[in-house]
């Protein structure tokens, strides 16, 4: 099945700014696919396409389906349910004092009896690997722990693509392995914004570029890494961690 499917979807901003140039793009259930591309190329554009919240002008038909649903508003409370958004800060994200009372707001929401979000809190604490952080503070964790915090969130809700802006933004190294080794880990699908490309390398088989809203190249990773000509051509770096491997 597709889990993101985007088919000429363009979108200008109410000042008129155009940020997305007929996009088209379709991504399987389970892939991991890296977003990259220059500062104001439209990525975080195109994230928000995916659950609404930037909704398209003309409701009738949409451009944006994520499992085949059409992300239109009478769907928004479903495709929302499947699709979570990682912001780039997680303190836009989180908002409850406490990690249980966040994990739960989204299963609240959803109707299930706190016996089942006791339940559904386990289940993703120990996914993200912090168990026993129930009654933490949000405002005392970590970036990293903050960032694990709302993908559990996420999890809850039983999001099955996720959408993920520079996820690896404020982490240490330590913060950021740990973030690597979670979501190689994920059977989600997921489309990962970022200018980390070492990180893409490391958990993306497959890259997007886009620039200036128009879609530049859509490939495997190793070939578009590897294509000097375009990296520099959209103001991107081939990743340190290919150096030593030969174009081919
Ligand atoms: P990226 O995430 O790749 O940096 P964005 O999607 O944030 O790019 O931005 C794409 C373009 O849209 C940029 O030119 C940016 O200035 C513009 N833009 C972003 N948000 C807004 C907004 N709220 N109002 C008007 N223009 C915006």
């Amino acid at each position: 099945m597709k889990a993101i499917d985007v088919a000429n979807l363009s979108y200008s901003y109410p000042n008129d700014m155009v940020a997305l140039k007929n996009i088209s793009l379709s991504i399987d259930e389970g892939e991991k696919v890296g977003l990259i591309g220059p500062n104001g190329a439209g990525k975080s554009t195109l994230l928000w396409h995916l659950n609404g919240l930037l909704p398209e002008k003309s409701a009738r038909t949409a451009c944006v389906h994520i499992m085949e649903i059409p992300v239109l508003e009478t769907n928004f409370p479903l495709v929302r349910s499947m699709t979570g958004m990682l912001f780039q800060d997680p303190d836009d994200q989180l908002f409850m004092p406490t990690v249980h009372e966040d994990i739960a707001f989204g299963p609240q929401q959803l109707g299930k009896s706190s016996d089942e979000i006791d339940i559904i809190e386990q289940g993703v604490l120990t996914k993200v690997g912090l168990s026993g952080f129930e009654r933490r503070h949000t405002n005392e964790l970590s970036q990293g722990e903050k960032r694990r915090i709302c993908l559990a969130g996420l999890l809850a809700c039983d999001a099955k693509v996720l959408a993920l802006d520079e996820p690896t933004s404020g982490l240490d190294p330590r913060g950021r392995r740990e973030l690597r080794s979670l979501l190689l880990k994920m059977p989600e699908t997921m489309l990962i914004a970022t200018h980390d490309l070492e990180f893409v390398v490391e958990v993306c088989t497959r890259v997007i570029v886009i620039d200036g809203g128009r879609l530049i190249a859509d490939g495997l990773a190793v070939d578009i890494f590897n294509d000097e000509g375009l990296m520099l051509a959209h103001g991107l770096e081939r990743p340190h961690i290919l150096r030593h491997s030969h174009p081919h």
